[in-house]
């Protein structure tokens, strides 16, 4: 049976642009309350709260570095305010810094374990009490194909998103019995700044092997989030792959 969504309430962080602002304006679209967390990206978060209200959805933008606890702590507490409730978490923010082994820094290694993996640790961690309130909680990751596959020059990426599988597992054991659900998306290449950051003869090598021979688009990650929300009571623990064939 579907889940309705009319009225719950979702944390979407780095719902500021790209991947996190198309599962915002999904999540909305389906009656979902929606925060939509940003780091330094204020207009955009705005931009996003703006379109979703302009088609009678209701959004706000929260800012916070979700890196450090005691912003998480304060975006999950202000979501509470904001709309007494919290039902669906959404842990999408991440950075790249990459770097072949040998030239990477601490201060890389760190920072993108950091933003990808200890912010997941954060807010779930500030979200739990909420979400064990909830009817039907969900959790859900955004890890990548290269925290399954590994990916050169991505040793800090690759080990963040390869534990958020791990935490989402654990998590899911953990909760089952109340209802809550944890599961991961691992998005292959998407259609982002992200990746159109990519030097464009890399990008193109790179579509060259993806099967389905294109990137993806956000709205297709969305779609799988809204999948899990709607009609994932009985999935729990799973790692959703959406990446056009390229790892299987
Ligand atoms: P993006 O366009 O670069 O957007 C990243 C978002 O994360 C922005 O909203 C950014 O906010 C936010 N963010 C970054 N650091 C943050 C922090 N410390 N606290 C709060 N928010 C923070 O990236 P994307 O391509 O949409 O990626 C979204 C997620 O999907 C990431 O976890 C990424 O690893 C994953 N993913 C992407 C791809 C892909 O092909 N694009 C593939 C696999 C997985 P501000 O702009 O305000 O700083």
């Amino acid at each position: 049976m579907l889940t309705s969504l009319k009225g719950k309430v979702a944390v979407v962080t780095g719902g500021s642009k790209g991947i996190g602002a198309a599962i915002s304006k999904e999540l909305a679209k389906n009656g979902v309350k929606v925060v939509v967390n940003y780091n330094s990206n204020k207009e955009s978060a705005e931009e996003i709260v703006k379109q979703i209200e302009a088609e009678g959805g209701a959004a706000v933008a929260i800012g916070a570095d979700v890196s450090y606890s005691e912003q998480a702590k304060r975006l999950i507490e202000e979501t509470k305010e904001a709309f007494g409730q919290l039902d669906i978490l959404v842990n999408n923010a991440g950075i790249t810094r990459d770097r072949t082994f040998k030239k990477l820094g601490e201060e890389d290694w760190r920072k993108v374990i950091d933003v990808n993996l200890n912010s997941v640790y954060n807010t779930t961690s500030a979200a739990l009490t909420y979400l064990l309130e909830s009817e039907g909680g969900r959790v859900i990751n955004i890890s990548s194909i290269i925290g399954q596959a590994g990916g050169f020059g991505q040793t800090n990426y690759a080990a963040a998103k390869a534990g958020l599988l791990g935490f989402t597992k654990s998590l899911a054991l953990e909760l089952a019995r109340t209802g809550v659900t944890v599961n991961s998306i691992c998005p292959g290449f998407i259609e982002t700044e992200m990746v159109m950051a990519m030097p464009e003869n890399v990008r193109e090598q790179v579509i060259s092997k993806i099967p389905a021979r294109r990137l993806g688009h956000s709205e297709e990650i969305a779609r799988g989030v809204l999948y899990l929300c709607q009609d994932g009571a009985y999935i729990t623990g799973q790692e959703l792959s959406i990446n056009g064939g390229l790892y299987m």
